[in-house]
């Protein structure tokens, strides 16, 4: 999309388009430039304040549901080497689920993005959300809106400022806190958080080490880096140049009604600016004042915006004092504002969905028919089959995985041979196997020479639980005489 006319936002610039190759708040020295952004108000600020409270409240009430297994919903222990999705528990041999996981995560962002731009920035991303939600509203409450922040900056370390800032950053600290032990209740969880909390820091240091870590990177970032995490650190900002096309829905502004012929102009009562040939846009600076990463909407789509839409309702206060129709800013693609084209679903976007659902079926598919005890058997390398009596005997290896946070008793049986043995080396009947253990060992296999119907006989191995259950099946080969080929 065209930049068009006198930028406003924060950064001085030499010339037009010195903003395509510049960020916003950083002055040419590169010293960063503060961005004050005017409290925003409206329509969509009021959805995206419930999308976010609904939000957080899931954010914090997860760590308190179990389920009946006694698993929480997520766990991410990475020290302990302990993950847990869904309810589910993942171990190290599940990593090829994660990549899955990953691979669909991936194609899940660009395929939303193509289509919705950074839909999940302003709405959704926990950055966003603590920052523009959280943090910024105990400001205002405290400091005052823009004007008021401004002169407080600028005023002598007198009793207001050292109230004003001691009473922010001890709010700040205190939220970072709350928000550092949710985190980590996630990580954790909540049963050693509670023990963290009862039993004191000393008892449980690195816990409370990583909590005052976490306390103080949360400080960091919304009470100094803030806007700086979207438009420096985060690689998703980054990648708009190359999944966004003219299709793509974003806050954008409608460059061609707010610049008609001649270009923006103040706004005069009783003129008509349609036959002067002037634009919608009456440059009051509204939309730059209350943007929270200080660009200018005006210039085109820039990576510094996360589709925050407080220009949005910005501007529909302009333009509803005025006079004028809403949405001069406002969710639309570029072929929608030059050519008043509507939303499409274009051949990429469909071969992006036909992947995202094979791979999420794929996932699901993985996820549930994944047993509590994943098995598999091999015949011990360099053995072949023994005669004993009216039995064929081979030797087989076992490998027995515990995918649960229980412990498990399960049993080895032969269910395609009815009449098979199975003889346990070490002579036990039951296996016990821990929370997430691999055990290994060998049995012989016992086959009826009547039941043999071919050298290389298919055989089924089965794993069956105390109950009787079979929980996970494998199908192999069993050695006999070439006289069956
Ligand atoms: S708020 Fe609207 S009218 Fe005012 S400068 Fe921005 S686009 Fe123009
Ligand atoms: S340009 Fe508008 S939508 Fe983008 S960050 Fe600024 S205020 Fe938010």
């Amino acid at each position: 999309m065209q930049p068009t006319g006198k930028n406003q936002s924060n950064f001085e610039y030499d010339n037009e388009e010195a903003f395509r190759i510049n960020i916003g708040t950083m002055e040419k020295s590169g010293k960063r430039r503060w961005v004050y952004p005017k409290k925003p108000s409206g329509k969509f600020t009021n959805y995206r304040s419930y999308v976010a409270y609904f939000l957080l409240a899931i954010l914090v009430i997860l760590p308190f549901i179990k389920l009946p297994n006694g698993n929480p919903l997520f766990k991410f222990d990475i020290l302990a080497r302990e993950f847990i999705l869904f309810g589910f528990p993942f171990f190290t041999s599940d990593f090829f689920l994660l990549a899955i996981g990953m691979i669909t995560s991936i194609i899940f962002i660009v395929l939303f993005t193509m289509a919705y731009g950074r839909l999940f920035c302003g709405w959704i991303c926990p950055q966003t959300i603590f920052l523009e939600m959280v943090f910024r509203k105990i400001e205002y409450a405290i400091e005052g809106d823009r004007a008021k922040q401004m002169r407080l900056d600028k005023q002598e370390w007198d009793e207001e400022k050292i109230r004003k800032r001691l009473l922010k950053w001890t709010l700040f600290t205190l939220i970072s806190f709350l928000i550092a032990n949710v985190f980590l209740a996630y990580i954790i969880g909540l049963d050693a958080l509670y023990d963290l909390m009862v039993n004191g820091p000393i008892e449980n240091f690195s816990a409370f080490f990583g909590l005052l870590i976490f306390t103080g990177a949360f400080y960091f970032v919304f009470a100094w880096f803030r806007e700086q995490a979207c438009t420096m650190v985060c690689p998703y900002g980054r990648l708009q140049g190359v999944l966004i096309d003219s299709q793509t829905i974003n806050v954008t502004y409608d460059f061609k009604r707010g610049e008609s012929t001649t270009g923006r102009a103040k706004f005069k009562r009783h003129e008509d600016r349609k036959t002067l040939g002037k634009g919608d846009c009456i440059d009051c600076g509204q939309c730059v004042v209350v943007c929270p990463t200080g660009i200018d909407i005006r210039n085109g789509i820039q990576l510094e915006c996360v589709n925050c839409t407080a220009c949005i309702d910005a501007c529909d206060d302009v333009m509803e004092k005025v006079g004028l129709p809403l949405g001069l800013i406002r969710y639309a693609s570029e072929d929608n504002i030059i050519k008043g084209e509507k939303f499409k679903f274009t051949k990429r976007l469909a071969v992006y969905t036909f992947a995202l659902i094979l791979l999420l079926v794929a996932m699901s598919s993985f996820i549930l028919t994944r047993p509590d005890v994943e098995s598999k058997y091999l015949k011990v390398p360099g053995t072949d089959y023994k005669v004993e009596g009216d039995f064929y005997v081979n030797q087989f290896e076992y490998t027995l995985y515990n995918k649960t946070n229980a412990n498990q008793d399960v049993k080895i049986r032969l269910l395609s041979h009815k009449k098979a043995k199975v003889l346990m080396f070490a002579g036990e009947n039951a296996l016990t196997l821990s929370k997430g253990e691999i055990i290994q060992g060998r049995f012989y296999l016992k086959i009826p020479m009547d039941e043999v119907t071919s050298y290389k006989e298919k055989i089924i191995i089965g794993l069956v639980n105390e109950n009787g259950q079979i929980i996970d099946r494998y199908e192999t080969s069993f050695s006999a005489p070439y006289k069956y080929e």
